[in-house]
This record gives structure tokens, C-alpha cells and sequence, in this order.
């Protein structure tokens, strides 16, 4: 019998529900003159990964994307399990025993680390945790963060700094409309915050945020965008660096708006958001917690492959300020019986297809951050993980896959009903997104999220 036909289905596991795990899905399910079944496990009850728990609750038009995976998982041939961590409740030997491949879909869960002097002080905080706080993350959601004092410093210029510099400078009326949960909204409209002062280490050409997050930072209703017309002056550097035919169009658009911000005067807004360049972190000071952070000025160089390289110069200066949000990047983790490369916290991979020591593994393929480093917006995931899927089924026609003896739909749940696991299916999660937008509405907000794993799994079963 043929493998990929309604007498035998081609059965694939893929770990993780955001939306690289989903477009791998929608890949394979689409796929002509192939019968795919996917089962997809997430280790949160709740699916869609960064799009709840990451995209700014203020970002409801991107999260809007969800509508495509809820039809992704409308097909008969598509299951969900909620609350099923791999590596425990179920472990990659027993995806062997179901399924012919997996796809590991599982993103990157941490932070990487400045690796300067008081990076751990209180008041210093990975913009991760912070983001993962505000969106009620069930990890995140018992952080907490002193937002009572004047001052803070956001470290990097990507676009997870813009949402957190955003959220912080938000008025309680702007917050008030989003999906922010309840206690952030609360501590961030009592908050003594006045000034965010965000540093990059490259220029304003080099920035990583995108054109509508930068532009968003200057309409904001409480806060003046303040930047130094010395410091989005274009050097050599920058000017030859916006010359080259593989520079992106969106720096120099960057820089045309932030040379509009510095030609501004500031409207006496309550809060001043800063955007300073050309800045590193050298050291975070204070006694216990936060009470300064040194920065050097750098100077740019381009080098022979086009990359700007910041290079720190003997100048250095201390800012005051009573909080840090380290916003440099996620990092990749591991997962138990997968090979991981640390250096660059992803799973090595060729087109998706998991390498050991140099070597393809039969039946293992990556997809989004988790195979090519944090990097890209959700759509950047869509051919990310399509080319994955793509290669999982040419493997699959040269008869490369795993050997299940059980690829039949009911073994998979009767084992994880055996081990007591207590797992969600996407019907239980529609039950929880409906109650969250009926609570929403009442409110005004788009929906009042569920944050505590215990309240989902109690709810779902009345
Ligand atoms: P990112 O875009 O990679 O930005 C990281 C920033 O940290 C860069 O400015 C980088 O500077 C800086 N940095 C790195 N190491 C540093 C160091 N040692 N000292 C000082 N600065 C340092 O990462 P991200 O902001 O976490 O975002 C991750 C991905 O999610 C991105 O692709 C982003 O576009 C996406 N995202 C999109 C949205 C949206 O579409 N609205 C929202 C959030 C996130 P260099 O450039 O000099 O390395």
C-alpha cells in the first residue's frame, strides 16, 4: 500500500501552534494526490504561540492571522492537543510508534543575555518576560515588574523594543482597548514611568524595527518621540551602507522618519520617549537594584560583506534609570532526543530536514525560529515552513520516514489518556476564545484572556 492515500494516511506529529507549526500544517494538508493526517501538540492549552502570547495586545490586526489557522483546523484530517509538553507527557520514541515524521514548530523560549556586569540586578529584565507578562502568559503572568519610578532604559532597537517601549508609554485610554490583561493594565496606569530611553548599538540605518513600528512610536497620545538631529545624521558608513543593492528599502525609510522626529519640537506630552544611537551597554550600576546603566559611544565601519560593525569608542556616559528592558533577542532551547547547536540556539537543519553531527535524521524537520534563528515577521514563517514540508514529502516518496506500528489516530490518545495527561482538543479551545470574547465585549476590549492553566482545564471541563 502507498504511503499518503486514504487507505493509509501519511501521519505527522508537529510540536508547537504558532504560526510556523500552522502554515507546515496548511502546507501539507493542501498538498495534492496526498492524504496527510496531523495531529499538533502544544504544551499550553491555548494554541497560536507568539501571536497571543508575543504580537503587542494593542496589535490586533496582526493577530487577526488566527482566523487562517482556525481554518486550518477546521479540516477533518487536523487534531489539536492543548496542555501536552513534549519530551514528557509525550516523548519523541512514542511519536515514532504514530506518526511517519515530526516537525518541531517550538520557536525560541528564551532570551539571549548581554553578558555584561549587572545584567541580573533588580529592575533589570529580559523585554521577553516583560512581553510575556503583559500578554498573560500562564509562564509570565506571576512576574512582576516596578513600574513606580520616573526612568527606563530598553536595550536594542528591534521590534519586540518597539512594542515594549510602546506599551510603556501608552495612555490608559490607548491600553484600555487592547487585549492587555487586567493586571498589567493596572500597574501600567498607576505607573510613575515619565522617560524610555532606547539605545541602539548601530545607527539609525541600521535599526531593526520596521517602518509602521517606528511611525507608531511618534503618534502616540501621551508620549513626544524625541531624537538628537546629531545622532540620525548619516555617517560614511551609514551613507554607503544605504547605497548597496542588498540594503532593505525599509532603512533609509527608517531614517527619513526618524530625521522627521528630530526636526520636531516636543508638545509637552506627559512621557518623553528617546531614541538614542550609536550606544552600547558596558555595565548596569546600582547598589542591589537598577540605579544607573553606563553606555559607550561607538563609531560605524562598514566591513567587505556590507555589514555595518559598531566599534566602541573611548567615550562613555552614565544615564540614570530605575529599570532595564534587555530587548535583544530570543533564543532557541533545547528539546530532549533532538540535536540543538547552542552557538545559535536553533536545531541544525538543511531545508528543514534536523542534521546530527552533519547527518539528516530520518523523520525529524524544523520549522520557523526554532530552524533559522528569531528573525522575520509571521508572514516571513509561511515559505519558511512550506519549504520544510516540501521537503518532508519528497522524503516520504523516496520511502525516507519513520516505520510506526501504530499510525492509526486512537493509539496516540489512549496513550496520553494512560499517562493521565489531561489534553485540550481545538473544540475545547473554541469554548475558551468564545468565553474570552463574550467577557471582552462586555468591556469593550477584544477579549479578557484566560491566564491560569488550572481556571482553562476547570473550565473547559464543566
Ligand atoms: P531583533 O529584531 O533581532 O532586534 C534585536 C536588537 O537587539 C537589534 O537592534 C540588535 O542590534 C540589538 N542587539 C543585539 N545584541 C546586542 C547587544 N549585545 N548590545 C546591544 N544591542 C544588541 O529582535 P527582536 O526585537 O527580539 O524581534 C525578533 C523578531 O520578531 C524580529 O524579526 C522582529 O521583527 C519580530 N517582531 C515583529 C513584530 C511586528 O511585526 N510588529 C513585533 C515583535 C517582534 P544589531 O542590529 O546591531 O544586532
Amino acid at each position: 500500500m502507498t504511503l499518503g492515500t486514504p487507505e493509509q494516511p501519511l501521519r505527522v506529529a508537529i510540536i508547537g501552534s504558532g504560526p510556523s507549526g500552522f502554515y507546515a500544517a496548511d502546507y501539507l494538508l493542501n498538498k495534492s494526490n496526498l492524504t496527510v493526517e496531523i495531529d499538533m501538540f502544544d504544551r499550553l492549552p491555548t494554541p497560536y504561540g507568539l501571536v497571543r502570547g508575543g504580537v503587542a495586545p494593542d496589535h490586533q490586526k496582526i493577530k487577526a492571522v488566527t482566523k487562517v489557522y482556525e481554518k486550518i483546523a477546521s479540516q477533518p484530517t487536523f487534531r489539536f492537543f492543548g496542555h501536552v509538553t513534549f519530551g514528557t507527557d509525550i516523548t519523541r520514541a512514542d511519536l515514532q510508534q504514530f506518526y511517519h515524521a515530526v516537525v518541531y514548530a517550538v520557536g525560541a523560549q528564551t532570551d539571549r543575555s548581554l553578558g555584561i556586569e549587572g545584567e541580573d540586578l533588580l529592575g533589570s529584565h529580559a523585554a521577553t518576560e516583560f512581553v510575556g507578562w503583559y500578554n498573560g502568559h500562564p509562564d509570565y503572568k506571576h512576574l512582576s515588574f516596578d513600574l513606580s519610578r520616573p526612568r527606563v532604559a530598553v536595550i536594542g532597537v528591534g521590534n519586540v523594543a518597539m512594542d515594549v517601549t510602546r506599551i510603556l508609554a501608552s495612555t490608559p485610554e490607548e491600553l484600555a482597548k487592547t487585549d492587555i490583561v487586567d493586571y498589567a493594565y493596572h500597574a501600567l496606569r498607576t505607573s510613575g514611568i515619565e522617560h524610555v530611553s532606547v539605545f541602539g548599538r548601530r545607527g539609525a540605518a541600521q535599526a531593526a524595527f520596521t517602518n509602521p513600528e517606528i511611525k507608531e512610536l511618534g503618534e502616540l497620545e501621551g508620549a513626544d518621540c524625541i531624537v538628537y538631529p546629531n545622532e540620525v545624521v548619516l555617517d560614511e558608513a551609514s551613507k554607503a551602507y544605504l547605497a548597496l543593492p542588498t540594503t532593505e528599502a525599509k532603512d533609509a525609510k527608517n531614517v527619513t522618519i526618524l530625521q522627521s522626529y528630530a526636526s520636531r519640537t516636543p508638545s509637552g506630552k506627559p512621557k518623553q520617549i528617546e531614541m538614542r544611537f550609536q550606544w552600547s551597554p558596558v555595565a548596569i550600576l546600582g547598589d542591589g537594584r537598577v540605579e544607573a546603566i553606563k553606555m559607550v559611544k561607538n563609531v560605524l565601519v562598514l566591513d567587505e560583506k556590507g555589514n555595518v560593525k559598531a566599534i566602541p569608542t573611548d567615550h562613555t556616559e552614565t544615564f540614570v534609570v530605575d529599570l532595564v528592558f534587555r530587548s535583544v533577542g530570543y533564543m532557541g532551547v533545547p528539546l530532549p532526543d533532538v540535536p540543538f547547536e547552542s552557538k545559535r540556539g536553533v536545531f541544525p537543519n538543511v531545508k528543514g530536514r534536523v542534521l546530527n553531527e552533519g547527518q539528516t535524521v530520518v523523520g525529524d524537520y524544523a520549522v520557523g525560529w526554532i530552524k533559522r534563528g528569531p528573525s522575520g515577521i509571521i508572514g516571513t514563517n509561511k515559505p519558511d515552513s512550506y519549504e520544510s514540508a516540501e521537503s518532508l514529502v519528497t522524503d516520504v516518496k523516496e520511502g525516507v520516514h519513520w516505520l510506526p506500528i501504530a499510525p492509526d489516530r486512537e493509539a496516540v490518545t489512549a496513550l496520553l489518556q494512560s499517562r493521565g495527561v489531561c489534553y485540550i482538543t481545538f473544540a475545547d479551545w473554541q469554548k475558551l476564545d468564545k468565553i474570552e470574547v463574550e467577557r471582552g465585549q462586555s468591556e469593550g476590549k477584544p477579549r479578557v484572556k484566560f491566564t491560569d492553566i488550572d481556571e482553562m482545564l476547570r473550565v473547559v471541563a464543566e
